[in-house]
């Protein structure tokens, strides 16, 4: 905030201080760093590469050139909208939203290159929509695009416009980082690498996707409808492939997943490249795209020295130098989130009929069925590929029996999604652990506090989620302290040892207030005194009604916590009784001593 604050200043001043020539510079490190800000979120945070970025620009330049010079004739009714450039921003504004989100739902949902591949196709296909059509002027472009005015007054020159290309700007900034220290900014940085997870936290992540291609798209076009009064001319070569480029480079180069790094990147680009081109052919004695070749080898130079762009290399740097912040993070207090009423004791919360799952010839869960009530823990043992996971995937809705059927509260699950049974109160651990590994524990326990929340994007943005947001913070900092890592509680989840990462996801999952809870294997990888944490942990869940399913490979840990047991072995059920009862089954004692000692 602090930096924030005289960054602002530092803007302010910088008219009375600088030569045109450097204000000039400036409004175009505005331009790029207003659309880097969207990729740094898109591409930075949520890990959507695109490439075509630059046709947004034209979008909202050729809409407002179109608009505003009165080229495209409206019907009657919308002739007062004519010639004015902020009524041109808002449709600019629209028209952008409307192709965003029909190019967003084609091509959002492919996996891998594809995405980046089809970001270049229609960045190409919206380049040549510009240059074919000839009423926006072809290759030759539009001119007299007329000057944007404020209270009355036009902004002709380079300064005047300065002013409010850094309003955009510093606008744009404040609200994605707003934006990113939200719930709903917690779930778009899962979309990297979390999906899965956030899924299961009820997290709807082709949304999330869709939020910020939306964004990205709409800074990108308010920086073509800026670009095109600051110019009051424009034609395609600006909006094509290169430049949409040049912008990905520019949000990488600056550091993916930060604000400043985009405007860092922004003008650090930008100035980079008007000096090479300025020095370079003077050096060599003779012209030509020198500065393109450089360029590339310092890129490529970069990104292997930095992984995380010019703003990780600050960071590196003034971590080193600078005495660390004192970062006296308290913990969030709030009046508690309203609670979910359990089922009745007893009741069977999560049922599975015999539900059997084939992978090809191999037969994982065969004929299985089990019972889970409310204020009990079930445990699931057998050895190891005895298809213990097998049988929790189908159970969590991961995956589908191939017959059978699992009831969750007397509803199927078939069909219906991980979101849908979060919402339903089921939450689960994952076996193979899914946190977020840059962000802190309490913000990985507050994902799994989403559905608790309402908070929309626009009021994340503008910081108007504040209450709900201390609420969801002061959930998750309960859940923390519950399984017994508060010492932890802003360390990064990366940084915690395997067995507490384990006991994070478990707080993850209490945070959604779920009635039924699913660990696979929670104990493993626990010393001693943190299994029996665990394990009075556990108690306590189910004396407060919790139906509880563990699948476990530790005998000791599960015998004297569980009510009852049901044994696997080959994909059946063995065996089923209570603990003691189990313990003794010759059958049980011959699959342990056969398959893998537990
Ligand atoms: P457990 O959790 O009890 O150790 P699993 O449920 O992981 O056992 O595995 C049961 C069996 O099913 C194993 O033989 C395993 O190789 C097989 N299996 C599990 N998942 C798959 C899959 N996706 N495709 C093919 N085989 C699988
Ligand atoms: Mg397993």
């Amino acid at each position: 905030m602090k930096a924030l604050a005289i960054f602002v200043v530092l803007l302010l001043l910088a008219p009375f201080a600088l030569p045109s020539f450097y204000l000039t510079l400036l409004n175009y490190i505005g331009l790029y760093g207003l659309v880097a800000l969207g990729l740094l979120l898109l591409t930075g945070v949520g890990g959507l590469t695109s490439f075509g970025q630059a046709a947004f620009v034209g979008v909202g330049a050729y809409t407002t050139a179109a608009l505003s010079t009165g080229v495209i004739e409206l019907p009657q009714a919308l002739s007062w909208t004519q010639h004015s450039p902020w009524l041109a921003l808002l449709a600019g504004l629209l028209l952008t939203l409307l192709i965003a989100i029909v190019l967003g739902s084609m091509t959002l949902r492919l996996s891998g290159h594809y995405l980046p591949l089809g970001t270049i196709a229609w960045g190409i296909s919206l380049y040549y929509f510009f240059g074919t059509f000839e009423q926006l002027g072809g290759q030759t472009g539009m001119s007299g695009i007329p000057a944007i005015e404020v209270f009355g007054h036009p902004l002709v020159t380079a300064r005047e416009m300065y002013y409010l290309i850094w309003t955009f700007v510093i606008i744009a900034a404040l609200t994605t980082q707003n934006l990113l220290d939200s719930r709903q900014g917690r779930a778009i940085r899962a979309l990297r690498g979390g999906v899965v997870m956030a899924e299961a936290m009820g997290v709807d992540t082709a949304r999330s996707r869709m939020v910020i291609f939306v964004i990205a798209s709409l800074q990108a076009s308010a920086s073509g409808w800026l670009y095109a009064h600051l110019q009051r001319f424009v034609n395609p070569s600006p909006f094509g492939l290169q430049h949409g480029i040049d912008y990905l480079f520019m949000a990488v180069v600056g550091g993916a997943g930060q604000v400043w790094g985009a405007l860092l990147g922004a003008t650090v680009i930008t100035v980079s490249k008007q000096w090479l081109q300025d020095l370079l052919p003077q050096l060599l004695g003779r012209t030509g795209n020198f500065e393109m070749i450089v360029f590339g080898c310092l890129l490529i130079l970069l990104l292997h020295r930095s992984r995380n762009g010019l703003w990780g290399l600050v960071e590196q740097a003034s971590a080193r130098w600078l005495p660390k912040p004192a970062r006296s993070r308290s913990v969030p207090q709030a009046q508690a989130l309203p609670r979910r009423v359990m089922p009745p004791r007893g009741e069977v919360v999560l049922e599975a009929r015999n539900v059997t799952r084939r992978f090809g010839g191999l037969v994982a869960n065969n004929d299985l069925s089990l019972k889970v009530h409310a204020g009990e823990i079930l445990a699931l043992i057998g050895p190891n590929g005895a298809g213990k996971s097998t049988m929790f995937n189908q159970l969590s809705g991961v995956d589908t029996p191939t017959s059978g059927q699992v009831l969750l509260r007397g509803q199927s699950v078939e069909g219906r999604g991980s979101r849908a049974i979060a919402n339903l109160g089921l939450s689960r651990s994952f076996q193979h652990v899914r946190l977020l590994p840059a962000m802190s524990v309490l913000e990985n326990v507050a994902i799994g506090a989403h559905l608790r929340g309402r908070s929309s994007v626009f009021s994340a943005a503008w910081r108007l989620d504040r209450a709900e947001e201390s609420r969801l913070l002061s959930e998750a900092a309960h859940q923390v302290a519950r399984v017994g890592l508060q010492d932890h509680m802003f360390a990064l989840a990366g940084s915690l040892a395997l067995g507490q990462q384990r006991t994070l996801e478990i707080a993850r999952a209490l945070a959604s207030d779920p009635c039924v809870l699913l660990l696979d294997e929670p104990a493993a990888g626990l010393r001693l005194r943190e299994k029996q944490a665990l394990g009075e942990l556990l108690a306590k869940l189910r004396s407060e009604g919790m139906a509880i399913l563990l699948v476990e490979h530790d005998m000791d840990f599960v015998m004297g916590l569980v009510d009852r047991v049901v044994v696997m072995d080959f994909g059946q059920k063995i065996v089923e009784g209570l603990p003691h009862e189990v313990q003794q089954n010759p059958a049980v004692l011959e699959a342990y001593l056969g398959g893998v000692a537990p």
